[in-house]
């Protein structure tokens, strides 16, 4: 029998549990909010983080940007299919191409807040979310004029810091009910449009990327030529595709 089953309960091992138990409760706090991640669970449990907007609508949003060799061939190709999106930036990105980030407003879209940088959480640092939240949503604001109102984080993995951090920076987390998988290697059009139309509904968000950089390269193609053939099925089914601004949710973080 080993020593950790003989050990009465107020024994070393007892007191090991002991002291790790507000870790635990801590990595819990931590990461159990991020169990949103998982889109079934969240589309039915979470409709409004998931972006359920208005049944006639569906909202086009895309990640990762701003980026100078990708990007504007997304705003082309959205003026050619005359649709607005919401594109959800990077801060760090933005303060190295502030011009792109005004271009982007200026030709009619909504910017949002994607983080700072595309870290992934896997330790709590509150701190440092209220901090890089608080900046990028503030650089998005100096740069563009318009004061950004959604959040999604990197991954979509929305901890309690990074909840708190967008409720203080003013801003409503909103992720995704239908995805692309724009960002694998073997991603093509024809897959991106599929997947997407798998899960999306009417009062949809999807959720693609105008840029690769932190994705397969090149990947972002795949996704730009998913657009019209994506826009063109969501207007045969009676659906107006626009920014989350007018997706008909509530603004309030
Ligand atoms: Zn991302």
């Amino acid at each position: 029998m080993s020593r950790r089953r003989t050990e009465a309960p107020g024994g070393r091992a007892g007191r090991v549990t002991a002291a790790l138990a507000p870790v635990a409760a801590v990595a819990a706090a931590h990461i159990v909010p991020a169990a949103t991640w998982l889109p079934r669970l969240r589309v039915r449990c979470f409709p409004r983080l998931a972006g359920t907007g208005r049944p006639d609508h569906v909202a086009l949003t895309f990640d990762d940007g701003p980026d100078p060799v990708s990007t504007p061939h997304f705003l082309d190709e959205l003026d050619r299919l005359s649709v607005r999106a919401t594109f959800f930036v990077l801060g760090e990105r933005v303060t190295r191409y502030p011009e792109l980030a005004r271009h982007i407003a200026r030709r009619g879209h909504e910017l949002a807040v994607h983080g700072w940088t595309h870290s992934r959480p896997w330790l709590p640092a509150p701190g440092r979310d209220l901090r890089e939240t608080a900046r990028a949503a503030d650089v998005l604001y100096g740069t563009t004029g318009c004061r950004p109102r959604w959040y999604r984080p990197p991954y979509g993995i929305l901890t309690s810091g990074r909840w708190t951090a967008a409720r203080r920076a003013g801003l409503r987390p909103v992720l995704w009910t239908a995805w692309g998988r724009d960002w694998t290697p073997g991603a093509t059009p024809a897959t991106v449009r599929t997947t997407v139309l798998a899960d999306l509904r009417g009062g949809g968000t999807v959720l693609l990327h105008d840029s690769d950089h932190v994705s397969s390269p090149g990947s972002w193609r795949a996704a730009l030529a998913a657009l019209p053939a994506l826009i063109g099925t969501c207007h045969d089914r009676g659906w107006t595709v626009g920014p989350l601004a007018e997706h008909g949710l509530d603004r309030r973080p």
